[in-house]
């Protein structure tokens, strides 16, 4: 299966996308992640992504998408995968149709989690990740059994730089204005499947999966 996965800032996207990654036996493709991790091995296209990450701002297109090119293409056409994160511009959503296309393959379904905005910004701030694995918890909704300790592996547990308060100010901004036109894309390619996000963990996978079946 070729998933997508998308939602606001904070719509919980990213946990839900390691589960369904985990149970579905999916390559997870994070353009996040990506950035993070050749940021953190000194390279020199993740520390130029991390200056536009860390005020909140997207990376250009042209980064984004040859990042996704490299790993698409060392996958292999047969790879089942999920695409957390990417696309997030229109323009990001047609540059992959075509590299689907020049696989001979597409998308099976795009979940879109749905979450109102005040609801985003509490949990945004909460927010912890893992600086090991990248697992995240939430201090009041999700949180590690040992405080600032990642149950996961026991890596450190610490808050993004763009977690903070100005900095989810302006992604929920920009996803306003950027990514959420790619709703409409794929909703005219009869591909969306909208799911509350406004619920707990379990009900929200519960709901993914239940969609999914009809798909697979
Ligand atoms: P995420 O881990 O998905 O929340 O991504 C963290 C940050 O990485 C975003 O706020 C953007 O600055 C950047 N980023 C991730 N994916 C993309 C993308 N598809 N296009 C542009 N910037 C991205």
């Amino acid at each position: 299966m070729k998933l997508l996965v998308m939602g606001p800032p904070g719509a919980g996207k990213g946990s839900q996308a390691r589960r369904l990654v985990k149970d579905y036996q999916l390559t997870n493709i994070s353009t996040g992640e990506m950035f993070r991790q050749s940021a953190n091995r000194g390279e020199e296209l993740g520390k130029k992504a991390m200056e536009f990450i860390n005020d909140g701002n997207l990376v250009s297109d042209e980064i984004t998408n040859e990042i996704v090119r490299r790993r698409l293409f060392e996958e292999g056409d047969n790879q089942d995968f999920l695409l957390d994160g990417y696309p997030r511009t229109v323009s990001q959503a047609k540059a992959l149709d075509n590299m689907l296309k020049e696989m001979n393959s597409r998308l099976d379904a795009v979940v879109n989690i749905v979450v109102d905005k005040d609801i985003i910004l509490e949990r945004m701030v909460g927010r912890r990740v893992c600086k090991n694995c990248g697992y995240t918890y939430h201090v009041r909704y999700q949180p590690p059994k040992t405080q600032g300790t990642c149950d996961q592996c026991g890596g450190e547990l610490y808050q993004r730089e763009d977690d903070k308060l100005d900095s989810v100010r302006n992604r929920l901004r920009i996803y306003e204005e950027k990514t959420k036109p790619i709703i409409d894309y794929y909703k005219g390619r009869g591909m969306l499947i909208n799911i509350n996000g406004m619920q707990s963990f379990d009900a929200v996978y519960r709901d993914i999966n239940k969609a999914l079946r009809d798909v697979t």
